[in-house]
């Protein structure tokens, strides 16, 4: 199956984790920025790629880099407008990047300008390409300024930023610190997804969605631990894993993300293929592509040879994105039934008619 030319579906990606290792460096020189721990392409690539570095804290580090160099509308544009172009180059046809406004203040760059720099950015790669991009802002659970990022996200609802997320460091930090965040920006109609059950429990996942409101979660894979399962399915639910399943909670999993910040100890053993035939709303995402070094590609590859998924399951892998995602409904409605369905379908029956012939 050539993966990178199916129609893909994208939720959950950072922008600031998803920069061009060149870029970096252009922008670290123009800038003047010499905190950079290598200064060619091969040593940084290198640096960044941490492959399993055993803590989410660790992985986290990579960040201040990149942000560095975000500090200028120009910067994040260009930013924006290559993360469409690599996308698009490697199949994805609808995207919701996140990114934090607040973290690209350091030289006095106001919040506003940060998201519109990001949609500028998107709306060149749109033209280029026909990609659709959405923006998603997030504020981080260790600070404490969440409502100022959604206050700054609501004049742009319908200018392509559709969600609020909660990112950063999971346990110790509760997402219902931030209800009133979470309340004033579904109640202004953002979409809300907050990670959650990435590094902490299960009761983490039920928090952001019983408390907060989410109707996605980003991760969301430690739900496995109310259930028992394997690499094919669930055998045993508990209550929580039972109503994520029913009340169809979109989880936007990302298994190589996971392995790098060594939340399973491999891909066999990492729960997508169970979540998946058990009925739960998961999708395929690629978190951070610069600090995994991974692409959607490689993501939907990893999942159908590891769980032995097949272009209908991948089909339905994308719906579930395309179904969850908080972009223009026709949209996504168009997607789904002129250029995913078919797509897939097609590969399907090239596959079914060579082993016919065999
Ligand atoms: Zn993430």
């Amino acid at each position: 199956m050539d993966y990178r030319s199916l129609p893909k579906a994208l939720l959950h990606d950072h922008l600031d984790g998803g920069v061009r290792v060149e870029t970096i460096l252009d922008l670290a020189d123009a800038q003047g920025y010499t905190g950079l721990p290598a200064v060619d392409v091969d040593g940084l690539g290198e640096w960044f790629n941490q492959g399993r570095s055993g803590s989410l804290e660790r992985y986290l580090e990579a960040f201040t880099h990149t942000v560095a160099v975000m500090s200028s509308e120009a910067a994040i544009q260009r930013i924006a407008y290559e993360t469409g172009i690599d996308l698009a180059a490697d199949g994805v046809v609808y995207a919701e990047i996140r990114f934090g406004p607040s973290l690209h203040m350091i030289h006095g760059l106001t919040r506003e300008a940060a998201i519109e720099a990001v949609l500028d950015g998107f709306a060149a790669a749109h033209r280029e390409t026909g990609i659709v991009l959405y923006a998603i802002a997030s504020a981080l659970r260790h600070e404490t300024d969440s409502e100022e990022v959604v206050r700054a996200a609501i004049p742009y609802l319908d200018r392509g930023l559709v969600a609020f997320d909660l990112a950063g460091p999971e346990a110790g930090f509760p997402a219902d610190d931030h209800l009133a965040a979470c309340r004033l920006a579904r109640e202004a109609g953002l979409g809300l997804t907050i990670h959650a059950g990435e590094a902490d429990s299960a009761s983490s996942i039920w928090r952001a969605v019983a408390r907060c409101g989410a109707t996605r979660v980003g991760h969301g894979v430690r739900i496995v631990d109310e259930t028992d399962f394997d690499r094919t399915a669930i055998s045993t639910f508990g209550p929580l894993a039972r109503r994520i399943r029913d009340h169809r909670v979109c989880l936007e999993v990302a298994i190589t993300s996971n392995l790098d910040t060594s939340a399973f100890p491999s891909a066999t053993e990492h729960p997508f293929g169970a979540l998946y035939r058990s009925g739960f709303a998961v999708t395929l995402n690629t978190d951070n592509r610069l600090m995994s070094r991974v692409s959607l590609t490689d993501e939907y590859e990893l999942a159908a040879t590891t769980f032995d998924l097949g272009p209908a399951d991948l089909a339905q892998i994308t719906v579930n994105a395309l179904q969850a995602g908080f972009g223009d409904w026709p949209e996504r409605r168009r997607l789904i039934d002129e250029v995913v369905r078919p797509a897939y379908a097609s590969v399907e029956s090239s596959q079914a008619a060579i082993s016919e012939s065999t």
